[in-house]
């Protein structure tokens, strides 16, 4: 299964794609997370990276499809993988496309998280995530906290507060997001594996797994 999770910054698709992949056994590739790794190593990647990212604007397509290009090379996607904030582009859906049809695969199911945005913005101010790259759990300062402030419950690491989880940047990201998610809607529903989940209550403790839920269901038809 080649999943595509769309849905605006906060709106869930992070939190969602994690859980997916844990219970369908594919890799969670994230081209932010990749991006935030190169920051963090200080590598030339990282600094042209952080340049676009700090502002809340998009990295270069060029730059953005080759290191999904070099991922999706790994032995581990051959099964599938979870594919999180990347195509953002039509051009980087259509690469997508070319990438996979070289392997004789194509993308299954695109599922969309629709939440209002207010509770976006809500959720972006709020969120902090484990620096534990292995694990990733993500936390609601206010609505999900750890049990010890600045500690995950799940591994022990530090919690650490993005960047560019700010209010200033979150109104570009969410600009950006807009400005480009149409088209990305448009070439997925012609394609009709487009799944658009609007869950009912998006504050609910059990949002995300309703989700899942949801995502599951549809790959299994
Ligand atoms: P995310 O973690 O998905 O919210 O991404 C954080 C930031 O990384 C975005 O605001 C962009 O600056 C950059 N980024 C992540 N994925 C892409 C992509 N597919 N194309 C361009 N920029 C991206």
């Amino acid at each position: 299964m080649y999943i595509v999770m769309l849905g605006a910054p906060g709106s869930g698709k992070g939190t969602a794609a994690k859980m997916l992949a844990k219970k369908t056994n594919l890799p969670h590739i994230s081209t932010g997370d990749m991006f935030r790794e190169q920051i963090k190593k200080e590598t030339e990647l990282g600094k042209l990276a952080n340049s676009y990212m700090s502002k809340g604007e998009l990295v270069p397509d060029e730059v953005t499809i080759n290191i999904v290009r070099d991922r999706l090379s790994w032995e581990d996607t051959k099964n599938g993988v979870i594919l999180d904030g990347f195509p953002r582009t039509k051009m980087q859906a259509e690469v997508l496309d070319e990438i996979l049809a070289e392997k004789g695969k194509k993308v299954d199911v695109v599922p969309e998280i629709i939440i209002p945005d207010q509770v976006i913005v809500d959720r972006i101010l709020n969120r902090a995530t484990c620096s534990n790259k292995d694990c990733g759990a993500i936390y609601n300062l206010k609505y999900k906290p750890s049990k010890t402030p600045g500690v995950c419950d799940v591994c022990g690491a530090e919690l650490v507060v993005r960047t560019d989880d700010n209010e200033e940047t979150i109104k570009n990201r969410l600009e950006t997001y807009r400005k480009n998610v149409e088209e990305l809607l448009s070439f997925y529903k012609e394609k009709g594996v487009l799944l658009s989940i609007a869950p009912e209550d998006p504050t609910a403790d059990n949002a995300s797994e309703q989700v899942v839920e949801k995502i599951l269901e549809k790959c299994e038809e």
